[in-house]
């Protein structure tokens, strides 16, 4: 019996272990995938928005070039920290993808919210106030953020959302980075 216990609780850190990120605490990219299989069918049959978040961390790069790697991971943690504060709803799904990229998934969370948060954190970023010297567009550290919302009518499709935020990402990046685009899925484009 006691042996039974032992190996089932083994497995269930084995598997927390595999789906968290060891150094922000984050959920990682299995992690997104594993909750995904259950939250997506479930806003499809509910016919929910859902919005996704994608966030870059600005000039990063130069950060670690100029500050050293180990500085550049304090960072992420501080960044990850944000989110934590940010996202708190039991179905939200904040994640590090990998290195300085992060998603955060938002059930039942309209276009106008989901922007609203995504500023928000963003602000909350650049309030740290967290020095980088050699950032072209910042004194500090900050972030850009693509937000794309799959409204009612969209069966959300989280290849497409991804694909989309990250667009919204790559403008924000083009157009001085520290800022916050946010585009809406097309009900037409649906079946796309
Ligand atoms: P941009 O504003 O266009 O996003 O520029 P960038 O320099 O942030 O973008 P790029 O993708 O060229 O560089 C990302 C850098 O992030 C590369 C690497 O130095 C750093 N990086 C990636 N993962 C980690 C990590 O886990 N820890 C640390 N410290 N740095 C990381
Ligand atoms: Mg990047
Ligand atoms: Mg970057």
């Amino acid at each position: 019996q006691h042996l039974v216990e032992d190996l089932k609780n083994h497995n269930a850190q084995l598997l927390e272990q595999s789906l968290i990120d060891p150094l922000t605490g984050l959920g990682n990219r299995r992690m997104l995938e594993y909750r995904l299989d259950v939250a997506l069918p479930l806003t499809r049959r509910l016919d929910c928005t859902v919005s996704v978040m994608m966030m870059d961390v600005d000039h990063f790069k130069l950060y670690n070039d100029h500050y050293g790697h180990p500085a550049g991971d304090q960072c992420l943690v501080q960044i990850a920290g944000v989110l934590r504060d940010t996202f708190r709803r039991e179905t939200d799904i904040a994640v590090r993808l990998g290195g300085e990229e992060f998603l955060v998934l938002l059930i039942d969370t309209p276009s106008d919210e989901a922007l609203r948060l995504a500023d928000a954190m963003r602000g909350m970023i650049q309030a740290m106030g967290i020095p980088h010297e050699r950032s072209p567009s910042a004194e500090v550290v900050t972030v850009s953020v693509g937000v794309v919302t799959s409204p009612p009518g969209v069966s959300a499709d989280i290849d497409r959302m991804v694909a989309c935020a990250d667009e919204a990402l790559y403008a924000c990046k083009a157009s001085g980075r520290n800022t916050t685009l946010a585009r809406t899925l097309k009900v037409q484009e649906a079946s796309l």
